[in-house]
């Protein structure tokens, strides 16, 4: 599922091709999850931002169309004479392109379960609206991100997956800061230390992956197409069975929370 360097890596690419341009005519697939897609426009997209997991198409009339990818949700601008195929749940024309042609913004969800939504002067809702401070947001302190965990007794790892004390970490990512840190994810208190290692590792495992434009473990796609480059890089995640590349121990995993966990007996004890 697409966490922060995935969506991210996709708000990178989507800037230069729509700031600027008017959204105009609309279409949505019949269902209330994408059927916001037609209280968009006509409008000019005026910004590309992104909140955790969320993309935010900022609009001149002080609106923003709200993205969320769900587990298979991409983007791509495409040619409008390309009606793309049945996995396609909404689009919207784009004026002329650089090229000369109509284009159209589309928005292609094989599962069904990312959303669509219009937000008013940042009147958000659900996750958006309770979400903690973005994780690479600078204004962010370890001293802030400390107190946010303690203010919790849940295992860490599922804080870090509820989005309440950092927003736009998934699975992929916690588990592979987690282990680089040497923090067990069913722990239930971390000190200020480890709040502050934890805040750099995350940083570090997802600045690393935008670079290589976030982690396709099936479906992920930029908007270009294509397959990123981080899953060559992942640590622990998905590697159970394996051996530790730092010490030599088989990984583990197990379900904590309804979440699958992989992580290190010896480097990570209890
Ligand atoms: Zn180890």
């Amino acid at each position: 599922m697409p966490e922060l360097p995935e969506v991210e890596t996709i708000r990178r690419q989507l800037e230069p091709l729509v700031v600027g341009r008017r959204l105009g005519e609309a279409w949505a697939f019949p269902h209330p999850k994408f059927r916001p897609a037609l209280d968009v426009g006509p409008a000019l997209v005026e910004r590309v931002g992104r909140r955790g997991k969320y993309l935010l198409v900022g609009l001149d009339d002080d609106r923003e169309l709200v993205i969320h990818l769900g587990m298979t949700g991409s983007l791509r601008v495409r040619p409008s004479g390309d009606p793309g195929d049945a996995y396609v749940r909404a689009w919207w024309s784009l004026d002329v392109g650089p090229g000369g042609g109509g284009e159209a913004l589309e928005y292609r969800d094989v599962r069904r379960f990312g959303r669509l939504a219009v937000a008013s002067g940042g009147a958000y809702a659900g996750t958006l609206a309770v979400q903690g401070p973005d994780a690479l947001d600078p204004s962010l302190t370890a001293e802030a991100f400390w107190r946010a965990l303690r203010a919790s007794r849940r295992a860490v790892k599922t804080q870090l997956l509820s989005q309440r004390p950092i927003a736009g970490v998934g699975n992929i990512y916690a588990d592979e800061a987690l282990w680089r840190v040497g923090l067990n994810p069913a722990r239930r208190a971390v000190t200020r230390a480890q709040a502050a290692a934890l805040l750099d590792a995350l940083r570090a495992v997802m600045t690393a992956s935008i670079r290589d434009r976030g982690t396709t473990l099936t479906s992920y796609r930029d908007v270009r197409g294509r397959e990123g480059r981080n899953q060559q890089r992942l640590e622990v995640y998905g590697q159970a069975g394996l051996p530790c590349s730092r010490c030599g121990t088989e990984l583990r995993s197990r379900v904590l929370d309804g979440r699958t966990t992989t992580w290190c007996p010896a480097c990570q004890p209890r």
